[in-house]
């Protein structure tokens, strides 16, 4: 069963995929992929069209993304449908997740960049009397955005809004198996008056990604997984351009003794199964503190029977078929090795469509992939742990470092938790809220990636801070320059000795 097939040629000669919706399999049409001569032209294209709307003011800049974000509320369920249709989701949640966080997003970035990314002035501690300092921020010029299918609509305006807010130009090359949601950031931006050329949407599958990568382009913003991520890794290494990988994850919870837990149980369910287990920074292993395993367990499969899978229900199919062999696999392999299937563990036989039954696994172990590899699914794996301890050495034994979750009465001892998992973000008492926290920069550790997006150093990602000294006076030499004779170096050893032998010295350096 595929969404995503090779279909012969069109016309154009270019190769052709045809989709289908995961939930309903009705087909959606065909796409063309984009060759590499394409991106290259688009890169020129990009290229060209990037000095002018660099030029233009960072104010009115803000002023056409907050334009797209009145776009992107006036055609809400023109983008929710698109979305449902590719991922085959159900509404309340492709609302939250896809178009009200762009919204937010969007107008948080918008409204923020004028001051972020502003030219500024800054004092020079010793050589101030003498010099100036300007920090100008100059933009990278043409950006690659390469993104998957879990997040679509998000996870393409995002990126995109931050990289056109700072003056770039940008290509984007949204996943083959969601292109029209991708094609819709592109007709938002040309809507909210973006001159042509300043982002262009590039269909394709990894051949047209890894054209991108190649072509005349000054960074890439990359989402997606860690294979991936790591050729794009190479190769832009290759290429000594800077790239952000926001790429995987297998997000830990701990859950400790004192935890509310109807809070902390609704939660992780909640953590685990959105957008039924497809989310970055879902919740996929929970160590369980053993005084209050049995109890929260309970609730968990509670909460988790309460989750209907179906399009007018609570979750959404799987959207890409290979990641449902990938879930069977790790169940199977966590079965064969002695683990526990509490509730669900299979396809959802009653209706049409790719769906996983919302699972809940116990008696799970580090040599279950399960509890080391991505799973991507609604798979609840709880393990009993005997104390804090214990929780946190397995929470970090784990190649990914995305995000993470403790649940607990104690707010401090939450934090101090926090602070030792290995991952790029926490939550206490939370789950799957980092990256819609428009002031958190997101990003992961270990195998999870490299930089991060959103806040404003997601916004200054994309710019180059530049700084120009400029000389105060016109004065024919300066002290440190040629010719060297035996006065200037005693000048220096008297400089030396001043400022960090005397305390007026130490204290003005
Ligand atoms: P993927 O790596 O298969 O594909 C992502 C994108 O890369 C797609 O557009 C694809 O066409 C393109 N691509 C494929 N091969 C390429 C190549 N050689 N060169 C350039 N581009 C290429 O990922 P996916 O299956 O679409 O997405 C799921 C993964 O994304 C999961 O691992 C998930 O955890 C991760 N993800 C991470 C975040 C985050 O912020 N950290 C957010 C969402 C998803």
């Amino acid at each position: 069963m595929a969404i995503v097939e090779e279909v012969e040629r069109g016309s154009s000669g270019r190769r052709r995929l045809s989709l289908k919706n995961p939930a309903t399999m009705e087909e959606l049409g065909v796409i063309e992929v984009s060759t590499a001569d394409d991106v290259n032209a688009a890169a020129k294209a990009a290229r060209a069209a990037q000095p002018a709307w660099a030029r233009v003011s960072l104010k009115d800049r803000a002023a056409l993304v907050q334009k797209a974000v009145k776009v992107i509320v006036r055609r809400s369920e023109e983008i929710a449908a698109m979305s449902m249709s590719e991922t085959g989701r159900t509404a309340q949640e492709t609302l939250a997740m896809e178009v009200l966080a762009a919204c937010d997003a969007l107008t948080w970035a918008a409204k923020r960049a004028p001051r972020v990314l502003r030219d500024r002035r800054r004092w020079m501690h010793l050589l101030g009397p003498m010099k100036s300092l300007h920090l100008l921020h100059r933009p990278l010029g043409v950006v690659g955005v390469i993104t998957p299918w879990n997040g679509p609509f998000i996870l393409s305006v995002n990126p995109v809004a931050q990289a056109l807010l700072a003056g770039n130009a940008v290509l984007l090359k949204p996943s083959e198996v969601t292109p029209n949601t991708g094609a819709m950031v592109g007709s938002i931006f040309e809507e909210a008056g973006l001159p042509p050329g300043v982002l262009q949407v590039l269909p394709g599958d990894g051949e047209t990604g890894a054209a991108l990568v190649d072509a005349d382009v000054d960074k890439i913003s990359f989402t997606g997984s860690v294979r991936t991520g790591r050729k794009i890794g190479e190769a832009c290494g290759r290429r000594l351009i800077p790239c952000t990988l926001e790429l995987g994850g297998k997000d830990p919870a701990i859950v400790c003794a004192d935890a509310n837990l109807d809070r902390a149980a609704a939660g992780t369910v909640f953590g685990a199964c959105m957008n039924a287990g497809q989310v970055c920074m879902a919740v996929e292993r929970i160590y369980v503190v053993e005084e209050i395993y049995d109890e929260f367990v309970d609730k968990v499969v509670e909460h988790c029977s309460a989750i209907t899978p179906g399009a007018d229900a609570d979750m959404g199919p799987i959207i890409w078929p290979p990641q449902l062999e990938v879930i069977e696999s790790h169940l199977a392999d966590a079965l064969e090795k002695g683990a526990t299937v509490l509730l669900g563990g299979g396809r959802v036989k009653d209706i049409e469509g790719l769906y996983f039954e919302p699972t809940v696994v116990t008696g799970v172990t580090h040599d279950m992939a399960l509890m080391k590899e991505e799973t991507f699914g609604p798979v609840v794996a709880v393990m009993k742990v005997s104390d804090e301890e214990e929780a946190l050495r397995l929470a970090n034994d784990s190649d990914y470092g995305l995000s993470s979750s403790v649940w607990t009465g104690d707010k401090r001892k939450g934090l101090a938790l926090a602070r030792q998992i290995e991952s790029g973000s926490a939550c206490v008492n939370d789950s799957e809220i980092v990256y819609g926290v428009t002031e958190a920069p997101f990003g992961g550790l270990k195998q999870s990636g490299v930089g991060s997006v959103n806040s404003e150093s997601g916004l200054l990602g994309y710019s180059h801070l530049m700084p120009v000294v400029i000389n105060r006076f016109n004065n024919d030499r300066e002290q440190m320059w040629y010719p060297f004779d035996a006065k200037g170096a005693d000048g220096m050893r008297k400089a030396i000795n001043f400022l960090w032998n005397t305390p007026i010295g130490r204290w003005m350096s």
